[in-house]
């Protein structure tokens, strides 16, 4: 007896747009990055002094911010990304996001790499983007240099989601 056993390698790719000028992004988008910016300088990093602040866009144009905000027992912080949604899940419900800019800065100012989401926020991005079941656009920026993802779906391919918690029928 021989088995038919089928086994695959698959590769995932992803992509971003790098934009090496923060002057080139629109208009829209660079008001984002601002808004993030600003609301860096609101975290409270006492322990990290890294600051990160987020800005959501919501389809209505309205724009919601959050920052990390950190705690001496150190796993009850929060980053900032999870903070703005929270913000913009609990007193917007109904109007979803359909843009996340995030931006950090140390004591030495705006960094110059772009900050990527932690796992923790990937994963709740994720789980936003299937609520609404739109994508989110997320807006990676530095000093000088951002990068663009269309969808969480770049930033966490093979997600955990609700589809996993659904029982198979035996
Ligand atoms: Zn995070």
């Amino acid at each position: 007896m021989s088995r038919n056993v089928m086994i695959r390698t698959k590769n995932i790719s992803f992509s971003y747009t790098e934009y090496e000028n923060n002057q080139e992004l629109d208009s829209d988008d660079m008001e984002l990055v601002k808004a993030a910016r600003e609301a860096s300088l609101k975290a409270y990093a006492p322990y990290s002094k890294f600051k990160v602040g987020a800005a959501v866009r919501l389809k209505s144009g309205k724009v919601v911010c959050g920052a990390n905000i950190e705690n001496a027992a150190f796993p009850s912080g929060i980053c900032a990304e999870r903070s703005a949604l929270s913000n913009s899940i609990s007193n917007h419900p109904e109007d979803e996001p359909v843009a996340i800019a995030i931006s950090a800065m140390t004591e030495d100012g705006i960094t110059d790499a772009s900050p990527s989401p932690c796992g923790n926020c990937r994963q709740v991005i994720a789980e936003e983007e299937q609520r609404t079941g739109n994508k989110i656009r997320i807006i990676l920026s530095g000093k000088n240099k951002t990068l663009i993802i269309e969808g969480i779906g770049d930033l966490l391919p093979l997600q955990f989601n609700r589809n996993n918690l659904k029982i198979n029928p035996l």
